[in-house]
């Protein structure tokens, strides 16, 4: 046993003395109550540990134990519509505003060890099974098909399974001729991604719902994408769209809390949240890993290792799994004040130089893979972090660092925001590194000219922003009508297209088959206009013809009926307008 005592305390910082036998990255318990913590320096026979629970009462002398092992997490049925902090205790879910507060050194245990779970199971006697054959399966939730699998480095001949049951958990469920036992749960050490047989090409769009997204800066599952975004801009109202909306199986949604009292909004309002695709609640297939405003910043880290290992988990099972973190700048400063506090070398404005490293990692942890296994399931983890640059300047080193790591940039802007133009997702910002792969895709299964029709569109938007210079400078009379169209069309793309309410019943998801069509009429009101113009039609009797609501109110028609109707209203609109007559 490594049994040391407490030397100094700075904040979440404790250094121990006699800890000789520690290991990098151990998980000690601090002082009377065993607050947690995990060792982050070694020097001689000190160690310098992070503690994740208030440090207050702590004294010097006090004992510090190490449990010998790394920060773990358990894996199994019941995670789904489970609300966890950063280590996994279970936060029980919070009736009150004031939020229940875990005490300090608790040890919960993750999964619920009385839960009875109907396993069926897969193998047979004699079985030879590898890590990450599926012994079993048991269902969890309304939806999802959990499936027990053999954990890594671990293989053999099945020597006895249970019969078709109800089980605890803690059931073995099946054994191996060596006696390895196996049970519905295992363990995990959180700061180690989970193996895989081989990362797959991104090439299947992770559809979201949102039209600017799914058009414009899609991502492929398994991508990864951060929304950085000033205080208010939509970062949060974004991530809940896609954590309801986004074509995936299952979402781990990980809240580091930006305001005081908002992690405490999201405890309450997300179990109110209903699957929109099954109206069972959105919890069933979520997990959230909540930092309450209790917990110090170096819990943060963890919540965010906690989050990537439980996505990988169901990964693994063969889903598609989507990982939110809100917001990874708080993850950020808390890096910061650790490393302020161990007095490293500071980077760029005090971030530690491994800031990079450290993101790097993390979201080398998405990818859509071929997961353990001798059958051929494919799962993806895709990662959407927010980021909350300070006064919304992209240059600070979170965002820049974690935009040379991710394959898109969704980019909020406050000046948007502040023009209530919701999602507030700038269009001349934004990027995304996945469109090569996933057009094909899209040219399959929504329209062969997808591509073109949104180059198309993004080209009318980019040229707005270029007139706009010059409208400020002479005035709109200046511009010829052919480019007063443009004008016009690119206000039809911004209100009628991009702009979406996430809070409208319809409005709150676009199917990209009802998008394509959107962006298919505005686009051919551009190119019958364009072409009237060229025959001497005014600009105004163009925009005297009555298609203008029609087209206003397509965001808002049922979507099977949208798409039922849409391609007829573009021909029809280009017909009318050809039909104008020149006076
Ligand atoms: P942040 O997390 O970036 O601080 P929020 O996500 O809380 O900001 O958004 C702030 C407010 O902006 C919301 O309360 C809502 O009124 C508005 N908003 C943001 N995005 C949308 C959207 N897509 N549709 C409608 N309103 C939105
Ligand atoms: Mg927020």
């Amino acid at each position: 046993m490594i049994v040391g005592t407490i030397h100094k305390i700075t904040g979440p910082v404790v250094v121990a003395k006699s800890m000789l036998g520690a290991k990098m990255y151990d998980v000690v318990r601090v002082g009377e109550q065993g607050l947690m913590g995990e060792v982050i320096r070694l020097e001689g026979d000190n160690a310098t540990i992070q503690v994740y629970e208030d440090t207050s009462g702590l004294k010097v002398g006090d004992r510090v134990e190490s449990t010998e092992g790394p920060l773990m997490v358990e894996l199994g049925p019941g995670l789904l519509s489970s609300i966890y902090d950063g280590v996994q205790r279970p936060l029980p879910v919070i009736a009150e505003q004031s939020g229940a507060f875990i005490e300090r050194g608790t040890v919960a245990s993750a999964l619920n060890r009385s839960v009875m779970w109907h396993f069926t199971p897969t193998v047979e006697l004699g079985q030879d099974v590898v890590p990450g054959d599926v012994i079993g399966t048991t269902p969890e939730g309304r939806s999802i098909i959990h499936r027990v699998m053999v954990p890594p480095k671990t293989k053999g001949k099945i020597a006895s399974v249970i019969s078709e049951g109800d089980y605890t958990v803690d059931q073995v469920v099946a054994t191996l001729e060596d006696g390895t036992e196996i049970k519905m749960s295992q363990w995990w050490p959180v700061r180690q991604g989970r193996p895989y047989v081989r990362k797959l090409d991104p090439t299947h769009p992770f559809t979201t719902g949102m039209r600017i997204l799914d058009t414009f800066f899609p991502i492929a599952l398994g991508g990864n994408a951060i929304i950085p975004g000033g205080f208010g801009t939509g970062k949060t109202v974004t991530q809940q769209s896609l954590a309801k909306w986004a074509d995936v199986d299952i979402i781990v949604y990980v809240g580091c809390g930006e305001r005081g009292n908002e992690m405490t909004e999201v405890l309450t309002e997300f179990p109110e949240l209903v699957d929109p695709r099954t109206d069972a609640p959105l919890m069933d297939r979520t997990v959230l890993v909540a930092n309450t405003s209790n917990m110090p910043v170096a819990a943060r880290e963890a919540s965010i290792y906690v989050g990537a290992t439980l996505a990988e988990f169901y990964r693994d099972m063969g889903y598609n799994v989507a990982m939110m973190a809100d917001s990874t700048s708080r993850w950020g400063e808390a890096l910061r004040e650790v490393s302020g506090r161990l007095e490293e070398m500071p980077g760029e404005e005090g971030y530690p130089a491994y800031l990079a490293t450290r993101l790097a990692a993390f979201y080398e942890r998405s990818g859509r893979v071929r997961p353990l296994g001798s059958d051929d399931r494919i799962g993806s983890v895709t990662m959407v972090g927010a980021v909350s640059p300070a006064g919304g300047d992209m240059s600070e080193p979170m965002t820049q660092n974690s935009l040379r790591v991710t394959g898109a940039f969704w980019a909020l802007d406050t000046s948007l925001a502040h023009r209530r133009h919701f999602p507030a997702i700038s269009w001349t910002k934004s990027y995304t590194l996945y469109s090569a792969q996933i057009r094909g895709w899209y040219e399959q299964n929504v329209a062969h000219d997808w591509q073109e029709t949104r180059d198309r569109a993004m080209f009318i938007l980019q040229k707005e922003t270029e007139l706009q210079e010059i409208v400020q400078l002479v005035g709109p009379d200046a511009l010829p009508e052919s480019e007063k169209v443009v004008l016009e069309v690119a206000r039809m793309l911004r209100e009628d297209f991009l702009q979406q309410f996430a809070f409208d019943d319809v409005d709150a998801y676009c199917p990209p088959k009802k998008a394509y069509l959107m962006l298919k009429v505005i686009m051919s009101f551009y190119d019958a206009a364009a072409g009237a113009l060229n025959r001497g039609v005014s600009l105004h009797q163009v925009l005297e013809m009555p298609h203008k609501d029609r087209i206003a109110g397509m965001k808002t028609t049922q979507h099977e009926e949208a798409i039922e109707t849409l391609p007829a209203f573009a021909n029809e609109l280009a017909e009318e307008i050809a039909g104008i007559e020149v006076y």
